[in-house]
């Protein structure tokens, strides 16, 4: 595309006229980020040509965290320099565009990975599209107030919405037992990297069927008209900010139909147009399920197929060769079920199609004490998903081979030839191209432009590593300047960058155990305190996480490591060895910042919790070595790596099994005297408690019925000595080797692979 700066900004200063009456020089951030967006849509969407006829692949998912996408679109699109350079023409920096809101329209991993996976799809020319819900807020805004988090809605169109589209001819109808309400598509293109793809991501609002009545209003008969509208656009109100945990409420249900309803309703109106016969569905779709939110899909697209005059047997056996399934996690807490009676009274039509197919799986012959849908009145989401779905996937190879050993062994024993492993993946174009285009460059120079688009070229980085090591400290350090300048101006900590950022960033959730990070802080504090360390690497612990606001244990562990911080940042004593932030409102924007200025990424999860991880693989992509467990991606990490280019402890799978049978975590603090001091800090008074927060960590990992579930105080003493080796090696060239290592084995972890596999093994695109 010929870009002609000049003619871009008379453009933009026409919008700016038309659109808000203002102009180039006047305009508010708002208006020119309005203005600019629907510019480049023009550039670019003018001579958009229909897509290619042939399969495509309906992505479904609640949640997508796509977080800020104006420059990552102006990436692809090849015209981010470009932008750049007519901006600073007129005196302006595109920089400013950093207080567009991310669109948090999801929790974490999971709908970090359905955005990766759009992106890299258009990028590989798979034609495959997003379906979801477009949330009135998103994920909530975190601050700290006194140390506790505090929540407040994120209006994510704060500066509207310039990629969306809303199209109302689309629009569709879904049917609750109490009520219909209308479905209004939003749509939102998906621009391949620099290929003329573009994809398509939908998302549904939710709106009454009828436009508000004001003479009924008048009349005083509008009460039930206001009822209706507002329980219309309550559906898609707010995503629910629970991160793998299932919460049992209604709303959350209706959402989920909602969602797939209006998209398969889309669908098959779609094909019927196209004069498509509905029995050859498989032929143009497939459907891939991201975890159980969108499991719905299932019987409410056997009732549409029946609807339109197929069979059950038909329309069966169409879902079995259209539906996909990715599992996301092994944790019971987060494995949906609903209750029999609640969903047949909210969605009678669909209920009974999940009857047939209980039904249908008896008469297949398998054992229903094994093999079950429905079982004491409680339907299994995940049961009903593999069931029907032609294939299923873990999303890493460790958490695969839980998933066939354990948690669906029942399963797997019927269908061995269902299940496959995908290990996840991420987008280098965002987590490399865009985040540190300093380290970009370094590796253009070596080794031309060929991995933006195939990350496997990696491996001819190796020859490169030595000489690139001068460069890639100095970029470092830069990064960490940058983010440095970023936390002292939103979080009011000052960092040296001649520290060793140390970071910890995830949703916060017991298994991922930011407690045990938490307390090797304070035995180190103390152990400089007393005198029993004399010398510790300068080193900064940096935190990130939000906590589902029902999550009582995880908002505890927010207040104790921000009663850490207070701590340690104000003892001169420590102050030339130690700092503690933890910094607000992590999201995609600020780990964009995150990811290439770390030096350790803290990777501890229990063994066998951690599905997969997707932040360990930002992280090895920016040159930053992992201190983790042998759990979920790192097991692949060390495999590409080299085990010698990580900081591996901690029980494996098998131990944690074996521990748990006779573990008592209080023998380990008794003979710990330092170990112990940390922990009683949660109950000594140390810490300010009102609320009795730390008391029930303190609960949680020595009284409660099954103390330290997650087995922090057992692999305590083995993270502490690996942290304490990883700090030592800190500044050695050999060190600095590490990191590059981790860059040059990163090929396998791109979403590019990904994707292409799901294409070949699953969509048979
Ligand atoms: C990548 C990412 C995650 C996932 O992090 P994990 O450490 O893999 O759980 C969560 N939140 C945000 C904002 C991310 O960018």
């Amino acid at each position: 595309m010929k870009f002609d700066g000049k003619r871009f900004l008379e453009e933009i200063d026409a919008i700016l006229g038309t659109e808000f009456g203002t102009t180039l020089s006047s305009a508010e951030e708002k208006e020119m980020y309005v203005a600019l967006t629907k510019a480049v849509k023009r550039l670019v969407l003018a001579d958009r040509k229909a897509p290619a006829e042939g399969k495509r692949c309906a992505y479904f998912s609640a949640e997508f965290l796509m977080g800020r996408s104006i420059f990552a679109n102006l990436l692809n699109l090849g015209l981010l320099d470009d932008a750049r350079k007519a901006f600073a023409s007129i005196g302006q920096n595109l920089n400013r565009f950093e207080d567009v809101e991310d669109a948090a329209l999801g929790n974490g991993g999971l709908g970090r990975l359905a955005a990766c996976y759009l992106e890299s799809a258009a990028t590989m020319g798979i034609p495959l599209d997003g379906y979801g819900i477009r949330y009135r807020y998103g994920l909530f805004k975190q601050t700290f107030e006194d140390g506790y988090q505090h929540e407040e809605g994120d209006d994510w169109t704060k500066w509207g919405d310039p990629w969306g589209m809303r199209v109302e001819r689309d629009s569709v109808i879904v049917e609750f037992a109490d009520r219909s309400v209308k479905a209004v598509p939003y749509d939102a293109p998906v621009f391949g990297y620099r290929n003329g793809v573009i994809n398509n991501l939908r998302l549904w609002s939710s709106e009454p069927v009828q436009p508000f009545d004001f003479s009924a209003f008048n009349e005083m008969k509008g009460e039930h008209t206001a009822e209706e509208n507002f329980a219309a656009t309550k559906i898609c109100d707010v995503l629910y900010p629970n991160d793998n945990t299932m919460v049992g409420k209604m709303l959350r249900l209706r959402q989920q139909y909602f969602m797939v309803s209006a998209s398969l309703q889309d669908i098959v109106r779609g094909e019927k147009r196209k004069g498509h016969d509905l029995r050859e569905l498989d032929r143009y779709f497939c459907f891939q399920l991201n975890d159980t939110h969108p499991v719905l899909a299932i019987p409410e697209l056997l009732r549409l197929l029946q609807k339109e005059g197929l069979s059950f047997e038909e329309a069966f056996a169409l879902c079995r060769k259209c539906f996909n399934f990715t599992n996301h996690t092994i944790m019971a807490e987060a494995l949906e079920k609903w209750d029999a009676l609640a969903l047949s009274d909210l969605l009678p039509d669909v209920y009974a199609q999940i009857v047939r197919c209980q039904q249908q799986l008896e008469s297949d012959g398998l054992d229903p004490a094994r093999c079950f849908i429905i079982r004491d009145n409680v339907i299994h989401m995940a049961n009903l998903a593999i069931y029907v779905s032609a294939k299923v996937n873990g999303v890493a190879r460790i958490h695969t081979d839980i998933l066939k050993t354990e948690t669906f062994a029942d399963w797997y024993a019927v269908y061995p030839e269902k299940f496959v492993n995908i290990t996840n993946g991420i987008t280098p174009r965002r987590w490399l191209l865009l985040n540190n285009p300093e380290l970009a460059h370094e590796i253009d120079l070596r080794i031309g432009e060929e991995w933006h688009t195939d990350l496997t070229q990696f491996r001819r980085l190796t020859p490169f590593a030595d000489e690139m090591l001068p460069a890639f400290r100095a970029l470092k350090r830069r990064n960490k300047e940058r983010l440095a300048a970023y936390i002292k101006e939103h979080e009011g900590v000052e960092l040296s960058p001649d520290f060793i950022f140390d970071v910890q960033v995830k949703r916060l959730h017991e298994y991922k155990r930011q407690l045990l990070n938490a307390l090797s802080i304070l035995y180190f504090y103390f152990g400089i305190k007393d005198g029993e360390i004399e010398e510790f690497p300068p080193t900064a612990f940096l935190f990130g996480a939000k906590a589902a606001p029902g999550y009582y244990n995880a908002k505890a562990v927010i207040k104790f490591i921000n009663e850490i911080a207070k701590l340690v940042n104000s003892d001169e004593e420590v102050s030339d060895k130690m700092k503690v932030v933890f910094v607000q409102n992590y999201n995609v924007s600020y780990a964009e910042k995150i990811v290439c200025a770390a030096d350790i990424s803290e990777q501890i999860s229990l063994a066998g919790m951690e599905a997969s991880g997707t932040s360990n693989m930002k992280f090895m992509l920016n040159g930053t070595v992992t201190l983790g467990t042998m759990d979920g991606a790192n097991v692949e990490i060390c495999e590409e790596a080299g085990a010698e280019n990580e900081y591996i402890f901690g029980a494996t799978v098998e131990e944690v099994a074996a521990v748990k049978r006779f573990y008592c975590p209080r023998e380990l603090t008794e003979t710990n005297p330092r170990l112990k001091r940390a922990v009683e800090t949660l109950v000594d008074g140390t810490f300010p408690d009102e609320k009795g927060m730390l008391k029930r960590l303190h609960d949680s990992l020595l009284s409660d019925y099954q103390p330290d579930r997650y087995l922090v105080l057992y692999d305590f003493a083995e993270y502490v000595r690996v942290k304490e080796e990883l700090l030592r090696d800190y500044g050695t060239e050999e060190f600095d080797r590490k990191c590059l290592f981790n860059i040059c084995a990163a090929g396998k972890f791109s979403a590019d692979r990904s994707v292409k596999e799901y294409a070949e093994l699953i969509w048979n695109l």
